[in-house]
């Protein structure tokens, strides 16, 4: 055995590993390492052959973030040898630290200078690094579970575009392209798969053009997609690139989201048509109603016309009759003559009423405001109905207590028209007993109650409504005994309303019944003259002496004139 194979043998025998290396003009851990111990290829797994050639820094772990700062071995250039503890790279990555020290080695007059480098594994530096390694692999299973966790797909691109990492649920979304998507596969790679599986239904017949859309990274992570997956499923696609260049992105399912979307949009499109439907319906409603409102206004007129012209002729009628009835006649011819003159005074006021509703129903009737008495008011109406009650064997009263107001404002004439329509119909219908007229100040709106009580024979719950509708009455028969128009009622609510009142009733059948008129008339200070209550021609006679008086009158009735010119004649 030479001597050098005998060094050789008991350098291997030494537990520390030895490392020589050439002389290198740079720096000793650039130079290619020479020779080895078996404790060297031991610690770092390459044999000597592997090892030779190599320059010493490939061992070292220099950009490890753990390891110590090596630059403290420049000073091997001036010679000095060092010595401190270095982490080590060996075969498999395998990192260990070690207690090192070098020495140079001056061999020769040329000055070279090998290096050898003495390294004795430090065994709690290499623990630390085995428990820094565990606790790394621990955090690294952590965030994979958490990934893997995710209802969402993960996926992660390095900046090659090559698959680094992803989680199962992201594999779901893709089904088709599962196969191709695997650690190191290229995202090219995986969407052509999946283009020629059926992966993407938006592509079809523009397959490559939509590819190199797709593999424009920058387009990738712009703001959220919402994309279409086989089997009418719908994912929202979100990249973001890390500040190492690395694509990170996320795949939520919205299938159900995007589900309500659609049906949202296909209700509110329901609700739209439904919309213009109502509307165009609306439109041919208000159409018809105008129409209706121009039909009734015309009738309307057409009524307040006739009625208007035949109550010029029927005034010369009725006052012929009476002229005629105060000339020298027979038995028979008085009959006649009363007949006419009856028969024209009922459609007078059938005419009457007519164009009093027809007014009322255009609102042409204007209200007056003035005090009066309503006291002497309810007095007249008895008054002027008094006869027309004792011919029917009725007895009257009034209960007018002391605590009501004598005086109101309001319009006199249509509360009296209302009073007397309202005694009129109760002494009308009513075969004997009582008529009344009763006055309440109460509270509320329309504190003033006026009821006009009869004992007759009462009206039917179900037309207590019904009769104060135009034309209604309760026995709607033409042959019925009672004469009227079934316009009084209507008229007179109409009338009560206008004055922002209403008119109610209470009626029992065969007891009677209650006509209450609700007024809201204030109460005036001071009690005023009530105004005149009859202006026939025969009260104006009474009341004053008009001989040799000259009167011009204007009259273009050819018999209007002549009955006046008898009357003022006489
Ligand atoms: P008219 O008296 O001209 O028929 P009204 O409108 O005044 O019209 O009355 C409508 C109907 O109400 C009457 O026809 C009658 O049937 C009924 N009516 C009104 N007042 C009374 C009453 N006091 N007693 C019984 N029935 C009445």
């Amino acid at each position: 055995m030479s001597l050098q194979h005998l060094i050789s043998h008991v350098a291997d025998l030494a537990s520390d590993a030895v490392f020589l290396t050439k002389p290198h003009s740079q720096s000793p851990e650039n130079a290619p390492i020479i020779w080895t111990n078996r404790a060297a290829t031991d610690l770092c797994g390459y044999t000597c052959d592997e090892l030779a050639g190599t320059p010493m820094h490939r061992l070292l772990a220099r950009h490890d973030t753990h390891s110590i700062d090596t630059g403290s071995l420049e000073h091997h250039e001036n010679g000095t040898p060092f010595q401190g503890v270095l982490h080590f790279t060996g075969k498999n990555d395998v990192s260990f630290w070690a207690d090192t020290r070098t020495e140079r080695i001056m061999i020769g007059d040329n000055g070279a200078a090998y290096w050898a480098w003495f390294c004795r594994p430090t065994a709690t530096a290499n623990q630390e690094l085995a428990d820094a390694k565990l606790a790394a692999e621990l955090a690294q299973q952590r965030l994979w579970d958490a990934i893997e966790a995710l209802p969402q797909g993960f996926v992660m691109f390095d900046r090659d575009d090559t698959l680094v990492v992803f989680n199962n649920k992201f594999v779901e979304f893709y089904a088709a392209s599962a196969p191709a998507i695997k650690k190191g596969a290229t995202f090219e790679q995986i969407m052509r798969y999946g283009l020629e599986n059926g992966q993407y239904p938006e592509a079809a017949g523009r397959e490559e053009a939509w590819l190199a859309e797709r593999l424009d990274r920058s387009s990738r992570q712009k703001r959220p997609v919402d994309r279409a997956l086989p089997g009418g499923r719908h994912i929202l696609i979100h990249d973001v690139e890390t500040p190492n260049g690395d694509l990170v992105g996320l795949r939520a399912d919205v299938t159900e989201f995007r589900q309500q979307q659609i049906a949202l949009e296909k209700q509110a499109a329901a609700l739209k048509q439904a919309k213009r439907k109502a509307e165009s319906a609306w439109q041919v409603a208000e159409i018809a109603k105008d129409e209706a409102l121009e039909a009734a206004e015309a009738k309307e007129r057409f009524l307040a016309n006739m009625s208007h012209e035949i109550r010029t002729p029927m005034n010369g009628i009725l006052g012929m009759a009476e002229l005629l009835r105060d000339t020298k006649l027979d038995a028979d011819q008085t009959i006649f003559a009363n007949t006419i003159f009856n028969s024209a005074r009922s459609l007078l006021t059938v005419i009457n009423d007519i164009l009093e509703f027809s007014k009322l129903r255009a609102e042409k009737i204007t209200l007056r405001t003035e005090a009066f008495s309503l006291r002497s008011l309810i007095e007249d109406v008895l008054t002027l109905l008094q006869s027309q009650a004792h011919n029917h064997g009725l007895t009257t009263w009034i209960d007018y207590p002391d605590d009501v107001a004598t005086t109101y404002v309001g319009d006199a004439s249509r509360l009296r028209q209302i009073l007397l329509n309202l005694v009129g119909n109760a002494i009308k219908f009513a075969p004997n007993g009582q008529v009344g007229l009763r006055v309440r100040q109460v509270g509320g709106e329309t504190p003033l109650h006026i009821a006009v009580i009869d004992t007759g024979p009462g009206i039917p719950a179900e037309k207590q409504a019904s009769i104060f509708a135009a034309f209604e009455q309760v026995d709607n028969t033409s042959t019925r005994a009672v004469e009227g128009t079934g316009l009084g009622l209507a008229i007179s609510r109409a009338l009560a309303r206008q004055m922002g009142g209403d008119i109610e009733l209470e009626s029992a059948l065969g007891k009677g019944s209650t006509f209450t008129v609700r007024l809201g008339l204030e109460t005036a200070q001071e009690p005023q003259a009530p105004p005149p209550v009859f202006s026939s021609a025969a009260s104006i006679e009474d009341q004053a002496d008009l001989s040799g008086t000259r009167l011009l009158m204007a009259e273009d009735n050819k018999t209007n004139q002549l009955v006046v010119q008898k009357m003022l004649g006489k």
